[in-house]
């Protein structure tokens, strides 16, 4: 690794070296590893399925059947917006997890290769030559368009999903991967999760339209399953350029995948959520994922989930 290496250069090398380990061994490691100031709304906690009116009211009323979690989202064993790191085998001596922590020792090592320098310094390649934001974001999301690097992921999906929303967001929002809806639309968070990610959005006064909204997969994962190493370490060049391109003060992780995908962690969401951590010259606030949200609507959860969201408000209007 040479100093001149760019992290996407870091990256991209990094899941060659993955593929060719794996394909080495024989086998597959499988690892999850707003701009105007706005008032805070009076304290309170998210409601699902309430009109913004009638959650600032404070009217209870706890999700009906048609507002919990489509079918499409399992419990366990595929979409991993549980709390804790169940997703992200620890170390033991079982295949699949060396590798999965083999993954997790080169990303950490590319972590600090960075580690102290600002991401955004790096200088934007898309933006040269008076390249506008929205190409630049285009031609991100015309190359993931073509994308085949994940053989599977292409195979299956209807669309890719590169991500929407607000060319000056300084607010972005990042989740696991696309589901079901947003493979059928080509847009993020458009689902059930979508829908509660809006509540989340509008809890501190902003719109999706105010925001950037993306995912650290482009592609669904066939039945929601977990990303695998190699699909994060494919796409996440992809998000980086994104981010590169965007500039925005605060980056959202919705759910362990996205937060320990970024943080380069194997701490838990429960751990990792609830505060501000450096990242590349930007902040990351770390929340449930809305989907978690839907499965475990609970009064805690969804206070949680608030006073993040007012940390993230507070910070914006700094
Ligand atoms: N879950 C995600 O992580 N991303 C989406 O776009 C939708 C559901």
């Amino acid at each position: 690794m040479t100093s001149e290496r760019t992290p996407e250069e870091t990256v991209a090398r990094l899941a060659q070296s993955l593929r060719l380990r794996l394909e080495d061994d024989g086998r597959a490691g499988r690892v999850a590893v707003p701009r105007a100031a706005h008032e805070p709304r009076a304290p309170g906690v998210l409601r699902v399925g309430m009109s913004p009116a009638a959650s600032a009211a404070g009217s209870p009323r706890e999700p009906t059947a048609a507002s919990r979690p489509c079918s499409g989202r399992p419990e366990n064993g595929r979409r991993a917006e549980a709390v804790g790191d169940a997703h992200l085998p620890r170390s033991s001596h079982a295949p699949e997890n060396r590798a999965a922590d083999a993954l997790r020792e080169e990303l950490a090592t590319a972590a600090q290769h960075v580690e102290g320098q600002d991401l955004f310094d790096f200088g934007s390649p898309d933006l040269e030559g008076g390249t506008s934001r929205q190409d630049a974001l285009k031609r991100v999301a015309d190359e993931v368009a073509q994308c085949t690097l994940c053989k599977e992921l292409a195979d299956s999906r209807t669309q890719t999903v590169p991500g929407q929303g607000d060319l000056n967001a300084r607010l972005v929002f990042v989740g696991e991967g696309p589901g079901e809806e947003e493979d059928r639309q080509g847009l993020a968070f458009v689902g059930r999760a979508g829908q509660l990610l809006t509540k989340m959005i509008e809890s501190i006064n902003l719109t999706r339209d105010q925001v950037f909204i993306a995912n650290i997969l482009k592609c669904r994962p066939p039945a929601n399953r977990t990303p695998a190493p190699d699909e994060i370490a494919n796409c996440l060049p992809y998000l980086m350029r994104q981010l590169e391109i965007l500039r925005p003060k605060i980056l959202c992780a919705l759910g362990g995948v996205a937060a320990q995908t970024l943080l380069q962690t194997r701490d838990g969401i429960t751990h990792l959520r609830g505060r501000f951590h450096p990242y590349r010259g930007t902040l990351l606030m770390p929340t449930f994922h809305p989907a978690y949200l839907l499965r475990n609507y609970t009064k805690d959860a969804r206070q949680k989930v608030y006073d993040d969201m007012l940390k993230i408000q507070a910070e914006l209007k700094k």
